[in-house]
């Protein structure tokens, strides 16, 4: 039962050793006087050979009883085989079914037959079976590693924050209302206020990657009502030196996916254009002229629709910032420019096709933001927990959030959120 090899780590160049495969039966051929199992595990394919004539009948009727997916343990003898994958197929000494698939499946996994994403998320534990939504997988954990790998070298902490909480983060709007004994509690939008609370509490630069929940009831492709959120906040530095954290990041993220990714992007049919350095900068200003010049009228102080957003992005073509936002269609945390207080320090990092982060240098003056919480029509005895923090010693400090599962469908051309999640949660689904 125990593997001794995935099927790509056999080479030809192995022939006549034994060896023991693990996996789900992809296929069985029967031609009569010669039978092929081929065997699927997470990295490939493995051509099982049997010359019926030579094997031994307990094995050929192993074989026999046999149905696709089905758990199969296989040891045997190499032989190189160029027309095999991988070049080689095994002969069998042994087979051994670990677990038996009942049929009919509840999709293909051969690539034969197109399953709708339903049906595919109905059956995910069979549809990550398949090599495509594998590889977008595996290009995920490639993704978020490194993402650790790069905050951690640039000297941030990595915590966890509380995702059920007593207020909102932005406003009354959006949240997930569950029981907490017998109070009412949220699940968390967002870890701003808990990330900023550990700016006055020392830490100095930390990370979080971890679930926000949004309840809107958007039946978008690029919105989930769980998703993915990497956040950072760092003290002592702007909105643009968070900028640069940002794009240096998402340009490292592309070189090492193409690097360490190169066989999944493969099977995805991916060619990584990256993100050249330094990304285009235009101001909100800027971003609803070009959205006005194109039929897209948008009042100053609007929020961009995402119209707009598709406009803009057309007419850059490429990752860019929108910096040097209304004051007003900005959180409270945002900080205003002192000299032109209608105008904040925010960003939005975008896409062509969407919006990808959002971040600012915060208000980190006690009076400036309660100020600025109550300007935005919420009361300040539901930030007290917060607010606090910043009457003790607050460092100035900026950060951003960035969604990991846009991040993702942008880079590989994907256009539905839903494929990027192991299990979205959305309006209609809750299950699996
Ligand atoms: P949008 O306007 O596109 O709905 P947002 O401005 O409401 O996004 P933020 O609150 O700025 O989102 O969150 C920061 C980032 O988190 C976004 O830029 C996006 O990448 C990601 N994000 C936010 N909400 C969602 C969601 N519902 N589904 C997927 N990703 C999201
Ligand atoms: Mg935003």
């Amino acid at each position: 039962m125990k593997r001794t090899h995935y099927s790509t780590q056999i080479t030809p160049g192995m022939d006549k050793g034994t060896v023991t495969i693990t996996g789900w039966v992809h296929e069985i051929r029967d031609l009569g006087g010669i039978a092929f199992l081929v065997v699927r595990d997470r990295e490939g394919l493995a051509q099982v050979t049997l010359f019926k004539k030579a094997m031994e009948q307990e094995v050929l009727d192993t074989v026999k009883g046999l149905s696709r997916e089905s758990v199969v343990s296989v040891t045997g003898t190499i032989q190189k085989m160029a027309q095999a994958p991988n070049g080689y197929e095994v002969i069998p000494k042994g087979i051994t079914v670990l677990s038996h698939a009942a049929s009919p499946l509840p999709m293909d996994t051969t690539g034969k037959v197109d399953a709708d994403l339903d049906t595919r998320l109905d059956a995910r534990f069979m549809d990550t079976r398949r090599p495509r939504t594998q590889a977008i997988f595996r290009i995920r954990h490639i993704v978020l590693r490194c993402i650790r790998e790069f905050l951690s070298k640039d000297g941030f902490v990595e915590i966890t924050t509380p995702k059920v909480v007593a207020t909102a983060t932005e406003g009354g709007t959006a949240l997930f209302p569950i029981t907490y004994f017998e109070r009412e509690a949220f699940l968390n939008q967002s870890p701003q206020l808990f990330k900023q609370l550990m700016m006055s509490g020392g830490l100095d630069r930390v990370y979080e990657i971890a679930p926000i929940f949004r309840a809107e009831e958007h039946d978008t492709r690029r919105h989930l009502n769980e998703a993915s959120s990497i956040d950072i906040e760092a003290s002592f530095i702007d909105q643009k030196d968070v900028m640069a954290i940002l794009e240096n990041l998402v340009n490292h993220v592309y070189n090492e996916v193409a690097e360490i990714g190169a066989k999944y992007l493969e099977t995805l049919g991916v060619e990584l254009e990256i993100p050249e350095l330094p990304f285009k900068r235009i101001t909100y200003d800027k971003a609803i002229n070009i959205a006005g010049a194109n039929g897209e009228d948008l009042e100053w102080g609007d929020d961009l629709s995402t119209e707009a957003e598709h406009i803009i992005g057309k007419n850059v073509g490429e990752h860019y910032f929108i910096v040097d936002w209304p004051t007003k269609i900005k959180p409270f945390y945002a900080m205003p420019y002192e000299d032109k207080p209608e105008l904040c320090k925010a960003f939005d990092m975008m896409h062509p096709r969407m919006e990808l982060s959002s971040g600012a240098q915060r208000v980190h003056n006690y009076d400036l933001l309660k100020t600025r919480i109550e300007e935005q029509g919420l009361n300040p005895d539901g930030f007290e927990f917060y607010l606090n923090a910043f009457r003790y010693g607050m460092p100035p400090h900026s950060g951003w959030g960035l969604g990991t599962e846009r991040l993702l469908m942008t880079m590989l051309g994907i256009e539905n959120i839903r494929e990027v999640v192991l299990f979205p949660r959305d309006r209609r689904r809750l299950s699996p």
